[in-house]
């Protein structure tokens, strides 16, 4: 060895070691077990693939409703409830106007574990629908959230027509673009919104400018959320949590720690 290299070495010894990138403890506001994921991925499998992905608790709905709870049986503590309205996959375009929906909900709710009906999908023609009032009667009764995912103009309705309800809005509405999303977070404060499926925050890894400084002015109003909606999208869990902690980092450290996992506690609080 060179005398050079042996003092380069020396000179390395005395840097400091790169820090370890900042991970946070995910609350994931959006994921689904439903009966197609049954045969491929066991609850204790389910249940890893979270773990393994930084997931600390889930808020869960399925279709049916019965995947829900054979996760919440094996973790009480890590599933949060949400009754999906869906029976089958058949129910989705017809519950807003199908009183055997509403009974069904009604019913099952008895169980007193759910925190949220949803996610369910629906337009703005649907809002006045008896089903959806009931939903909206039986939510502010028990402070449970509406969990929609319904565009920009439905969740608007939603707001005006129940202002008693709190709604979590299911990717911030797929497409609305974050000017629209700060208009209604700023004016409603019964909305709070989860980002699953939101690529558009931090496209390419950097996190976008106006979403960031949306975040930053409300940042007890956004949740993160995976969205498992087919079978193959557990196989990508562990990447798009990876993909969340990436943007969470460019933030300053309590909001994303809010975004990350704080909001999921404070508004779906341990019972
Ligand atoms: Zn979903």
């Amino acid at each position: 060895m060179t005398r050079l290299s042996v003092l380069l070495l020396a000179a390395l010894a005395l840097l400091p070691a790169p820090a370890a990138a900042q991970v946070f403890p995910l609350f994931d506001s959006h994921i689904h077990y439903s009966r197609p994921d049954w045969d491929a991925y066991t609850p204790e499998r389910i249940l890893s693939i979270l773990a393994k992905a930084g997931v600390r608790r889930a808020l869960v709905s399925s279709t049916p409703d019965d995947g829900t709870l054979k996760l919440y049986e094996k973790a009480p503590a890590g599933i949060v409830p949400s009754l999906r309205p869906y029976r089958t996959r058949d129910d989705m375009g017809s519950w807003p106007r199908d009183p055997a929906v509403g009974a069904y909900v009604e019913e099952r709710l008895k169980r007193g574990i759910y925190r949220a009906i949803g996610e369910m999908h629906f337009g703005v023609a649907d809002v006045p629908a008896p089903v959806v009032k009931q939903f909206a009667a039986l939510a502010a009764d028990r402070t449970l959230f509406l969990w929609c995912h319904i565009d920009d103009a439905t969740v608007e309705a939603m707001l005006k027509t129940y202002p008693g309800v709190k709604i979590l809005w299911a990717h911030a509405g797929m497409s609305a673009p974050a000017a629209r999303v700060a208009e209604l977070v700023s004016r409603y404060p019964m909305l709070w919104v989860e980002l699953a499926l939101r690529t558009d925050v931090a496209s390419g890894g950097t996190l976008d400018p106006e979403w960031r400084a949306l975040f930053v002015r409300h940042p007890d109003r956004f949740l993160i959320g995976t969205d498992t909606w087919v079978t193959s999208r557990w196989e990508s869990v562990g990447a798009a949590s990876d993909a969340v902690q990436v943007w969470l980092r460019q933030l300053p450290r309590d909001v994303a720690e809010q975004i990350a996992w704080k909001n999921g506690e404070r508004l779906f609080p341990p019972p």
